[in-house]
């Protein structure tokens, strides 16, 4: 199993537009980050969870050449956005499964209403093959690769995240509900959302983040969609072992 993190940013990116704090102006290549997606290699297949608002940039630094299946967490601008710009690999490969829950497929249809209604367009439409996940509904993309959905809050809105074998995807979330913590036992590896240092009404700080950690003592741990507040490097000793910050183009593999 290889993780690869494509984006490790919150909404804005980081540099966010027009600010000159001290992360936004870093040379660290790690304090650059895209918007949060990972890809997922094993058993032959390859796996991208959201199509972000930076797919295109990210598919092409990392030498994209084909997808099997696209699963979406939730339909939030910067999760969503590139979802046009998996044309290109319709064009070389034909249509491409995309798994979401029923409240994203609603947001999908209405913000893509193109793909699924075309009238007066001509081709060149993504080719779209629409699956629906349910939590603890486990599927599996080849015989070795299981995945399994698992719902979490982010503010009000039910999220999807996603476990892998024993790799998981958390991302937006504020909290993890009790019947979704007891999916998440025995990981290798968890990448799990931590925002900021400060607290956020929508998504895991550092000291809650921590808690989950604790809480679910996965092997290894790499927090994303990271926002501007957090500098890889003098933030990182604020970490315990075991717990790093990610960073994009972190490939993670088990070991
Ligand atoms: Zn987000
Ligand atoms: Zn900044
Ligand atoms: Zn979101």
């Amino acid at each position: 199993m290889k993780f690869t993190l494509l984006g490790t940013g919150t909404s804005t990116g980081v540099p966010s537009i027009g600010c000159e704090c001290e992360t936004c102006t870093s040379d660290d290549a790690r304090d650059k980050r895209l918007r949060v997606s990972v890809l997922v290699e094993h058993d032959g297949q390859t796996v991208l969870v959201d199509t972000s608002s930076d797919f295109r940039q990210q598919a092409l630094r990392c030498g994209l050449k084909r997808l099997d299946a696209v699963l979406i967490t939730h339909c939030h601008a910067d999760h969503i956005f590139g979802l046009d710009d998996i044309r290109p690999l319709n064009f070389r490969h034909g249509a491409l499964g995309v798994y979401a829950n029923d409240r994203a497929w609603l947001d999908i249809r209405r913000i893509f209403q193109y793909i699924f209604e075309p009238s007066h367009f001509g081709g060149g439409l993504p080719q779209v093959l629409a699956h629906t996940v349910e939590p603890g509904a486990q599927f599996c993309l080849s015989p070795l690769l299981r995945v399994t959905p698992i719902e979490v809050i982010h503010g009000r809105l039910p999220v999807m995240a996603y476990r892998f074998n024993d790799f998981a995807y958390l991302t937006d979330l504020s909290e993890i509900p009790a019947a979704s913590v007891e999916m998440l036992r025995g990981l290798d590896v968890l990448v799990l959302d931590c925002l900021r240092i400060r607290p956020h009404p929508t998504h895991l700080w550092l000291e809650r983040a921590l808690e989950y950690v604790e809480e679910l003592r996965p092997r290894r741990t790499f927090f994303t969609h990271i926002a501007h507040d957090i500098k890889h490097a003098r933030d990182s000793a604020l970490l315990p072992d075991g717990v790093e910050f990610a960073y994009d183009g972190l490939e993670i593999n088990d070991e």
